[in-house]
């Protein structure tokens, strides 16, 4: 009997383009390091991202995990939303434009503007925006940025859950993880009992 294709599945073409997405982003982030303490390769979390993403889709969505991979490019790597436009296409770039902040303003405005935007995300780039947190969750956990205090790891942890209950269609499964995270974190980094805080 002739088995017809699952919808499920994904074309030769869509892996291509994701495998490039992966080398490009691997390429662009080359001399990045994350900040925790084992400074990984900053690619390292670009997978991370991307492989949360591709777990909670429903069915395959190429573009979507190719911004996964490419969400900190424009922001930390200098690609422009137009290279992206010429390397993948429209879809990829109007994506990882909807991710990316404004560096032009100071730090504690563009978190602001974070929480602000969450609800006005798309679908697509909300699932990026959660994957994104959990992935800083997780460092947070297991490597956290050298030389923050306590008191400023809880901050990073409170803000990162105004952002994500800020998203209006979250993906259930990255949010139970989200959650998880967020309430372990919190009960290690108790309010107010920062001894190395200066
Ligand atoms: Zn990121």
């Amino acid at each position: 009997m002739v088995q017809t294709e699952a919808p499920t599945s994904l074309s030769l073409e869509s892996l291509q383009r994701i495998l490039h997405a992966a080398q490009y982003a691997a390429e662009k982030h080359a001399q990045q390091r994350r900040k925790g303490a084992t400074a990984e390769p900053y690619v390292n979390h670009l997978l991370e991202v991307a492989r949360l993403v591709s777990e909670a889709l429903q069915k395959p969505d190429a573009n979507l995990v190719i911004a996964a991979l490419l969400h900190d490019v424009v922001e930390d790597a200098g690609v422009t939303r137009d290279d992206l436009v010429a390397a993948f296409n429209e879809d990829v770039a109007g994506l990882v434009m909807e991710v990316t902040d404004d560096k032009s303003l100071p730090k504690h405005e563009r978190k602001r503007l974070q929480v602000e935007n969450a609800p006005h995300k798309t679908v697509r780039a909300q699932m990026i925006k959660l994957a994104d947190k959990i992935s800083n969750l997780r460092a947070m956990l297991t490597s956290p940025p050298a030389g923050w205090d306590q008191q400023r790891r809880r901050e990073y942890v409170i803000w990162a859950g105004h952002v994500v209950s800020g998203l209006t269609s979250p993906s259930p499964r990255l949010l139970t993880e989200f959650r998880a995270l967020y309430v372990e974190l919190l009960d290690t980094l108790p309010e107010g009992q920062s001894p190395c805080a200066g």
